[in-house]
């Protein structure tokens, strides 16, 4: 077994941060007490009410210890690996857990035994259609699957120093390493469902063995060069199509339609997409590859600057879950996976680790503290999959083209990505916080938190204290470990890097009471966004201070569907209009865009959030859907029988939206009063 290289999921390894924030620990805390135990019972098929899972049976079956037949997804068996994986990032960030890892070490046992003696792990392929093994690449999900054990794998192995899980990945990724290659008698393609490309990094990383590295590449490299593979397979004489219906897909959305580097838009399925960009950055970052970098940073700037919704979700169309073309952004009939935030926070963490730039962590932002949140119940039992920024209850009617759209978060899923997804994501929150190179720390995410590092060789505590997201103060305290001096980091030039977040106004920082230069700041708002400051002897006390008011968010006028509306957000946090506080019908209410947006904690709702408060008219009243003058369907405005009442909208953060009366209309943008 290869020593561990570095830290394969985080520039500060996972255990040397404990998060204690209010804000972060409501959903952090779940995933323990919760998240966890209650997705090993799904997976168990031990919860009634609740849809079948049938994994841990079908890995019961693949390793011979039970009869029957394979039952789910195709891709059923990364339900476990992503809650191993949350499992090893949990025990990472918390503490070891016993009971916990003697339920772990059992399922990877049961793993271990479902595969087979060539490295061969996908209980699908294994049970039912053995000789069909690597014939279909774009729906089989088996590289995909193979993606989330190896992810898994590591992270269950940085937790406990346990070897027997990464040893069965090794096996798998050899197996891998065989199979696929430019080489005579390799298979010559790649995943439909990218994934795998980010895990041998990760892989990689954790053991230091080049070939999975290589691999990652080769995948990277190959994909839509030449005939596509998938048009290609599909004509294979052993080829078996598992979902009719991908037949008649482009290669867009499996982004096979061009070799990556001549790709220069978001296209196509997004969790896929986010994905492979994700896999791209981390290659371009270990083959200093900048083609591959600026391809990138091509497609990054497409993704956020047209096809991502002020919520930081991606992926317009309901219909295959796919990028759709600019500025179209519809808001009650998106799709928006919960999924897909997760791939764009994963991808813009990487791309600003490599460009040293906080934009892209601006980003990341928005997609952890909007969408990602909102994708689980504050009771961690309830989930998005699909989360739109409008929602009317009664048009989400199944058999229609909003069946997609849940006015409420559901217990399971058919197909289960998003859960476990989530789980992983909040468990693992402390791998957006941090950059660390030897000599600078660079603060990407304001969390109160303890956290142990090395800086410039020496060793340090670092803690930092805050309000955020309601508050925009950070008091972060810097010291040599156990009292330790900073001398010998600071004459080694150590650096701490604060991001200005783009919301943050009249930004001041001062460093052990002295206020930092007007100039220096302004140089990190016209440079990458980072304020740099000198490691100083003893310790350093840093305050970061900013204003950080409610604001009027207006869409570009190319996005129709937010023409004539406003989103309301403070700091990360986007807002919405909520039933509850607001009535029914919530497109009858307009804004006051001149009237000042007033904000109060209150500390009973939702568990503690500043409520947003503003002046407005609901329109319309009177008019009733009875046939008659003033009471149609269509009208004009001489018959409407009454004025447009005064009203006070009440905004609450989007991430708690349909918690409080499940199956509420909601609604992000706002119909603003009209100035001419
Ligand atoms: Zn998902």
């Amino acid at each position: 077994m290869a020593i561990e290289r570095r830290a394969a999921n985080s520039d500060i390894p996972l255990s040397q941060i404990k998060i204690a924030d209010d804000f972060w620990n409501r959903y952090r805390d779940l995933v323990g007490s919760v998240i966890i135990p209650y997705q090993w019972d799904v997976l168990n098929d031990a919860l009634e009410g609740v849809e079948t899972s049938h994994c841990i049976e079908n890995f019961r079956i693949a390793a011979g210890r039970a009869e029957g037949s394979y039952y789910g997804m195709v891709f059923q068996d990364t339900d476990l690996a992503k809650w191993l994986e949350a499992v090893g990032f949990y025990l990472s960030a918390s503490g070891r857990d016993e009971k916990l890892e003697a339920l772990a070490d059992e399922a990877i046992r049961l793993i271990g035994e479902a595969q087979q003696e060539d490295g061969y792990l996908d209980t699908y392929f294994t049970i039912l259609e053995p000789e069909h093994r690597w014939q279909n690449l774009q729906e089989g999900h088996e590289l995909y699957t193979a993606g989330h054990m190896i992810e898994a794998a590591v992270a269950y192995y940085e937790a406990t120093g346990k070897e027997e899980f990464l040893k069965i990945v090794m096996r798998l990724a050899d197996l891998l390493c065989r199979t696929f290659g430019t080489g005579e008698g390799q298979n010559h393609g790649y995943p439909g469902h990218p994934e795998v490309e980010a895990a041998l990094v990760k892989l990689y990383r954790a053991t230091g063995e080049r070939r999975y590295l290589d691999l990652a590449k080769y995948f990277i490299d190959i994909r839509g060069v030449g005939e596509n593979y998938f048009l290609k397979e599909q004509k294979g004489p052993k080829f078996k199509r598992i979902f009719p219906e991908l037949a008649a897909f482009s290669p867009e959305y499996f982004q096979s339609h061009l070799p990556v580097r001549e790709q220069k838009t978001a296209e196509g399925h997004a969790v896929r997409a986010g994905y492979l960009y994700s896999a791209m950055c981390d290659v371009a970052e270990e083959y200093e590859d900048p083609e591959l970098l600026e391809s990138c940073r091509t497609i990054w700037d497409n993704m956020v600057h047209r096809r991502m919704y002020v919520t930081g979700s991606i992926g317009s169309s309901g219909y295959l879950e796919r990028f759709t073309t600019d500025y179209d952004l519809p808001s009650a009939s998106n799709y928006s996976e919960s999924c897909a935030s997760i791939a764009l926070a994963m991808f813009g963490k990487r791309m600003a680790r490599v460009t040293g730039e906080a934009a892209y962590m601006d980003e990341v932002e928005r997609a952890l503290y909007n969408t990602v949140l909102a994708g689980i119940g504050m009771d961690g039992k309830h989930f998005f999959y699909v989360n739109p920024l409008e929602v009317w209850p009664a048009a989400c009617m199944p058999e229609t083209s909003m069946g997609h759209v849940k006015p409420k978060r559901q217990t399971w899923f058919g197909v289960a990505c998003c859960p476990p997804n989530i789980a992983r994501t909040l468990a693992s929150v402390g791998q957006y916080m941090y950059f660390l190179t030897e000599k600078r720390l660079s603060i990407n995410l304001y969390m109160s938190a303890k956290t142990e590092l090395e800086l410039a060789g020496i060793p340090a505590e670092l803690e930092v204290e805050t309000q955020m997201p309601w508050q925009g103060q950070v008091r972060i305290c810097l010291r040599g470990k156990d009292g330790a001096s900073l001398q010998a980091a600071a004459d080694a030039g150590a650096e701490i890097a604060l991001r200005l977040p783009w919301y943050a106004q009249n930004p001041v920082i001062s460093v052990n009471g002295q206020k930092v230069d007007d100039q220096q700041i302004q140089a990190a708002r016209s440079g990458k966004g980072y304020v740099v400051l000198k490691a100083e002897d003893e310790s350093m006390v840093i305050d970061l201070c900013f204003d950080m008011p409610p604001m009027l968010i207006r869409a570009n006028p190319q996005v129709r569907a937010a023409a004539g509306r406003v989103a309301l957000m403070k700091g990360p946090l986007v807002y919405c209009l909520e039933q509850t506080d607001n009535g029914e019908n919530l497109a009858q209410l307009v804004i006051d865009p001149e009237a000042e947006v007033k904000e109060r904690f209150d500390p009973d709702l939702l568990g503690g959030t500043v409520v947003l408060e503003a002046a407005g008219w609901r329109c319309g009243n009177g008019i009733s859907g009875t046939p008659g003058k003033g009471n149609a369907l269509y009208y004009c405005r001489q018959d409407l029988p009454e004025k447009p009442e005064r009203v006070t909208l009440t905004a609450v953060p989007y991430c708690f939206w349909g918690n409080r009366r499940p199956g509420e209309e909601m609604t992000v943008w706002i119909r603003e009063a009209e100035r001419m």
